[in-house]
């Protein structure tokens, strides 16, 4: 697995995995300390296409000024040895200059309708910061495929309305949510928790099945199943709820009544860890 660290060479290594007709390329973006959900990414990839390309790139602009920037976990080196030996076929890993020449005067992205609904609600210029950084990936590798997973179902919104806005030939595939055996979805950022912390997030988990489980039964109010999530979550209180919402997925607004494909989604912090988990409802 070869390591590319700029935009040229991200290029030409495009250009050149396209030496048949039938070649194709698959894109994981990410931003490092990966784990089996992103090796799941990776997996994806290589099974649709012929050549895999994993990115890690942590993006300052969609960290907010107070956020966790800074102490973002950074593992380069079994990053490299995990994407290796799921098969991918190059690592881009740029500077931040690479990707942003002008630094703050740098040209942004921005999807108006999405970006004040759920992270981005609590998250000021979060979404932002992810569709401008994610066309730059999806510009310079022009890849058939990006692969990106449902645990950041409102990411996955936002780049399918920043590929549709943009004209941009790529399809854009969401993988399942992988979780840990007791149901906590795994996260670069479950690393923050303490281990009472990590006991307490599981409540995060334990909401979505039972929203998972009243609508199997046959309720589809939104305001029974959120207000039904808001009593599992009142079992561990201290865990401070940001979000509980039932989200048409395409467009992130709010609905009455979940349909097949709705969206579940919850955000709640954990001490100082802000964590996200998701159904997609049928
Ligand atoms: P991140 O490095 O956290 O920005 O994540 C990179 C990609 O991996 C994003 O598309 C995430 O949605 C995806 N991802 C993160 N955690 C999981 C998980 N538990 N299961 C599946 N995909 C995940």
């Amino acid at each position: 697995m070869e390591v590319l660290r700029t935009v040229t060479e991200l290029r030409q290594w495009s250009r050149l995995s396209r030496c048949t007709a039938a070649s194709t390329i698959g894109l994981v973006p990410t931003m490092g300390a990966l784990h089996a959900g992103h090796a799941s990414l990776i997996r994806a990839a290589r099974a649709s296409c012929s050549h895999a390309a994993v990115s890690i790139f942590v993006n300052p602009t969609q960290f907010g000024p107070r956020e966790d920037f800074a102490r973002y976990p950074r593992s380069f080196d079994a990053d490299c040895a995990l994407a290796a030996s799921e098969g991918a076929h190059v690592l881009f890993a740029p500077a931040v200059d690479e990707l942003y020449p002008n630094g703050p005067d740098s040209t942004f992205v921005e999807i108006p309708c999405l970006s004040n609904r759920l992270d981005g609600a609590s998250r000021p210029g979060h979404f932002r910061g992810v569709a401008t950084v994610v066309a730059k990936l999806l510009i310079a590798s022009e890849p058939d495929r990006a692969f990106f997973g449902q645990k950041d179902a409102a990411q996955v919104a936002v780049v399918r309305r920043l590929t549709a806005d943009l004209r941009l030939a790529v399809e854009i595939v969401a993988c399942p949510i992988v979780r840990d055996p007791d149901g906590l979805a795994l996260s670069s950022r479950n690393a923050y928790l303490t281990p009472a912390e990590r006991g307490r997030a599981l409540i995060l988990s334990r909401a979505i099945r039972q929203v998972e489980s009243l609508v199997a039964q046959g309720e589809r109010r939104a305001a029974m199943l959120i207000a039904s999530a808001h009593g599992v979550f009142a079992c561990e209180p201290e865990v401070r709820i940001d979000y509980v919402a039932l989200v048409d997925w395409s467009t992130l607004e709010p609905v009455e009544i979940a349909v097949p494909g709705t969206l579940f989604a919850v955000a709640a912090w954990a001490g100082s860890t802000r964590l996200i988990d998701n159904s997609i409802l049928n």
